[in-house]
């Protein structure tokens, strides 16, 4: 049977280390690493991850300040918010949750962004920076990934990597932070072709697909470790149940390592979004 990665302890001590940081900014430079979570809107899902957000800041001793749209708000009320909060010097981190209703442009808020507060990682400064391997705001989800993945490799020098997924929040970005750990790295989409004998030549399969239990033993080189990022909501018995994007019954049995859903990379993606924003604090002050 696979290792186990836990995600939820993990987290835990991630979240411990952001909290003495804190304490730190704290005690010896009056900083308080503070948090501006948007919220646009009323989609069940985001409420939850804004809910989540903002009860770990708490924990861990982050200051977090909520902003709560109507639906209907125009482009230019958003934009104004952040313009605001890009301008106030209590605030080191905006975070906007995404997706955000159709009739606001996702991509300009991103790029309103002030890159320094940019706590997501998303900004095309922030993009660029990652690309050409200079120290920048990394998207949560494939910095938690990447601590995983540490966990079992110390090492990731010369390992088959294949990322499922091409998204620019997890896909793309995972890419770039294996290949800064000299993976050799393949990422496969909807149009690849041979995606489960390209999946099973690897030592790492990263999964960030959307679609449950996808990917099952079949694709799966036995020994190799397997992140699921991907939470989907399935039905079972008339419950809803959360699943990755990997059939966790048929690969654990067969892999080397894997992580859980729940309870694998999401506590991790908030655990990072923290540490962002203490590194924010502290590059926003010079404390570096
Ligand atoms: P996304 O933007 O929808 O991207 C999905 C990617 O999967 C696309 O590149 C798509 O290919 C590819 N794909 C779709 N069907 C495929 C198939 N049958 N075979 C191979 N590739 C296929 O999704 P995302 O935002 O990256 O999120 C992926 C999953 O991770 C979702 O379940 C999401 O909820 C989850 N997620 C979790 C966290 C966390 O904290 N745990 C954070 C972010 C996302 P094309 O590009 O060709 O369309």
């Amino acid at each position: 049977m696979a290792h186990l990665i836990d995600g939820k302890k993990l987290s835990a001590q991630v979240l411990q280390e952001v909290a003495s940081e804190v304490k730190m900014l704290r005690a010896e430079h009056d900083i308080v690493p503070t948090l501006a979570v948007v919220l646009v809107g009323e989609d069940p899902a985001s409420q939850v991850y804004v809910r989540n957000k903002v009860n770990r800041a708490e924990e861990a001793g982050v200051c977090s300040i909520s902003h709560h749209l109507d639906a209907e708000c125009t482009q230019d009320v958003l934009n104004k918010l952040i313009d605001d909060l890009n301008n106030d010097p209590q605030v080191h981190g905006i975070l906007v949750q995404l997706p955000l209703p159709s009739h606001l442009n996702e991509e300009e808020v991103i790029a309103a962004i002030h890159p320094l507060k940019d706590v997501d990682g998303f900004h095309p400064l922030n993009v660029g920076a990652l690309a050409s391997g200079r120290p920048s705001l990394v998207p949560c989800t494939p910095q938690g990934c990447m601590i995983m993945l540490h966990q079992v490799h110390p090492d990731m020098s010369g390992k088959n990597a294949v990322i499922v997924g091409r998204s620019n929040i997890v896909g793309k970005p995972m890419a770039a932070l294996l290949l800064q750990e000299n993976c050799t790295v393949t990422i496969v989409h909807s149009r690849t072709k041979n995606i489960e004998s390209l999946c099973r030549n690897a030592d790492i399969v990263v999964a960030a697909v959307g679609r449950a239990k996808l990917i099952n033993a079949d694709w799966i080189r036995p020994g190799a470790t397997v992140i699921d990022v991907g939470i989907n909501a399935i039905d079972v018995d008339g419950k809803r149940k959360l699943t990755g994007d990997v059939d966790f019954e048929s690969v654990a049995p067969i892999a080397g390592a894997i992580t859980p859903v729940p309870g694998g990379v999401g506590p991790m993606t908030i655990a990072c979004l923290l540490l962002n924003t203490t590194r924010a604090a502290k590059r926003q002050s010079d404390k570096t």
